[in-house]
């Protein structure tokens, strides 16, 4: 891990690790839950490890927050091992900013999925008036030599502001999202504003040399030359616009020694024999999603009930286990997926139920730690087919839980995962049904040699590139020094 030693980390989210909700039980009336999601799940080890501050909303809106919101995410500092300081959001920023902006045009745009985009115009002023608030906060507490390191697509425009307060520290940018080729992102209004706030970091790191390359295309398409400087391994230097910008491939990985050692604990172990002895001899497939529409879950559904169709030697030998965890509820066209899902599985289950066998089990809630893990120990095949996907951490987490050596990882080949996993996965075109069939069917049926030779390289992988690595690998890149000295340092790195 890079020695910060002498320099602080500021690590920025929109989220914070923790939500505050209001209840009369404690003390405080508040009760701190853990926040879901990948970005998450990632970053909550490495700031524990490395110590520092992490800024963000504590998801109470200004109208219900009270004085002491502040006070009650500071003294959860020793349990979690790092300081919480809280960014204030109205209830119309929260629904303009997030669930507008954000998630109603960025999200979906960032993933190929233009036609869900609803690019009302006050989204955008929204989005300027909250990243303002969180560069206040953040100016307020970094001094010149911290390391400000700010997360993903809702806080773009958070470095111009910091500039423009007369913030020098170095400014890290990662999108855990994917970046779009030039003909999708063009059709975002805003695509100037969006780009130049990029532009204004030190450096943006990006999961996969798609996006970088993306962003690259965007750039040169809307702002003319760009000019690289120079270029190792994964960082490329450019300048654009007389700006330069340090560009960095860094795959996210996971706490995958975490992982293994949760998963390897006794009461894991034995709720994974429970699992197991629960679908008697049947192989059990399991999804793993936050209920979002860029998982493909239909689609996946759609390949189960296919291969249930045209390998009826299967019927009553697999059962598909999918977890989707509830998401964005209050963005009407998530509740509408969350019906439509719910439909499908009952349509599915009431054509092929057969003497007890029931094809699908459906969980719609999140799952406590122990029973993710013994659902990843359980599983025979992973079913990971999302439509598009910045990284999909549940691939890694899964080849770190299967202690065994011997499950199979279907894996869409547009998840960022891909690039690291996809030699030894199967990969599939989440759009292509028969051809995700057919990777159930062939899962289904790999002989155990086979199946132990992709997990035990899947695994060395996942170990290898882990959340640690790639942590180092962004901060070693966002304190390099100016261009001009860079390539003796990086020469005596090696
Ligand atoms: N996850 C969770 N609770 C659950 C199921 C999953 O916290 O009940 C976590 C899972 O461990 C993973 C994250 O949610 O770390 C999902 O991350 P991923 O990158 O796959 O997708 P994202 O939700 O970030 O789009």
């Amino acid at each position: 891990m890079s020695d910060l030693s002498t320099r602080r980390l500021i690590n920025v989210s929109n989220r914070l690790p923790v939500m505050l909700r209001r209840t009369p039980d404690d003390a405080t009336g508040w009760r701190a839950e853990p926040t879901a999601g990948g970005l998450v799940s990632a970053l909550t080890p490495v700031l524990r490890a490395l110590g520092g501050e992490w800024i963000g909303w504590s998801g109470i809106v200004e109208e219900h927050a009270t004085a002491d919101v502040a006070q009650v995410l500071s003294a959860l500092r020793d349990e979690m091992g790092f300081t919480l300081t809280p960014v204030a959001m109205t209830a119309d920023q929260r629904d303009k900013f997030y669930l507008g902006f954000s998630n109603e045009v960025i999200w979906p745009l960032f993933h190929d999925l233009q036609s869900r985009a609803n690019f009302a115009p006050s989204y955008f002023t929204a989005y300027e008036e909250v990243n303002r608030r969180f560069a206040a906060v953040i100016a307020q507490r970094a001094s010149a030599d911290d390391l400000i390191w700010i997360h993903d697509y809702h806080l773009i425009n958070t470095a111009q502001e910091l500039r423009s307060l007369g913030v020098t520290a170095s400014l890290i940018f990662f999108l855990h999202i994917p970046f779009p080729q030039p003909d999708i992102f063009l059709k975002l209004p805003w695509r100037e504003p969006i780009l130049a706030g990029m532009l204004a970091y030190d450096l943006l790191g990006f999961q996969t040399v798609r996006d970088r390359d993306n962003f690259l295309a965007c750039a040169q398409t809307l702002l003319g030359d760009t000019i690289t400087l120079d270029s190792w391994e994964d960082l490329v230097i450019v300048t654009v616009q007389g700006c330069q910008v340090r560009l960095g491939v860094f795959p996210i990985g996971i706490d995958a020694a975490g992982f293994e050692r949760g998963a390897a604990t006794r009461a894991v172990t034995d709720l994974t024999r429970q699992l197991r002895t629960a679908v008697g001899g049947q192989q059990i497939i399991l999804g793993v999603d936050r209920l979002d529409y860029t998982k493909g879950i239909e689609q996946r559904l759609e390949a189960f009930r296919n291969t249930l169709q045209r390998y009826p030697e299967l019927r009553r030998r697999i059962t598909l286990v999918q977890i989707a965890v509830p998401s964005r509820t209050d963005i009407p066209e998530y509740r509408m997926l969350k019906q439509r899902i719910e439909g499908l599985v009952g349509e599915i289950n009431g054509e092929l139920t057969h003497l007890g066998w029931v094809p699908i089990q459906y969980l719609c809630r999140s799952l406590p730690f122990t029973e993710l893990l013994a659902h990843y120990r359980a599983a025979d095949v992973a079913l990971v087919t999302p439509l598009k996907d910045g990284m999909n951490l549940v691939a890694k987490e899964y080849c770190a839980a299967h202690l065994d050596h011997q499950g199979v990882l279907i894996l869409s080949e547009f998840a960022g995962a891909a690039a690291q996993l996809g030699t030894h996965a199967l990969t599939v075109n989440p759009y292509d049904i028969d051809g995700v069939a057919d990777a159930i069917a062939q899962a289904c049926q790999m002989p155990l040699i086979e199946r132990v030779t992709r997990m035990t390289a899947l695994r060395a992988s996942v170990r290898r590139e882990d959340v640690f690595w790639w942590a180092d690998r962004v901060l070693r890149a966002g304190t390099l020094p100016a261009y001009h000295s860079v390539a003796p340092a990086l020469d005596q790195e090696a």
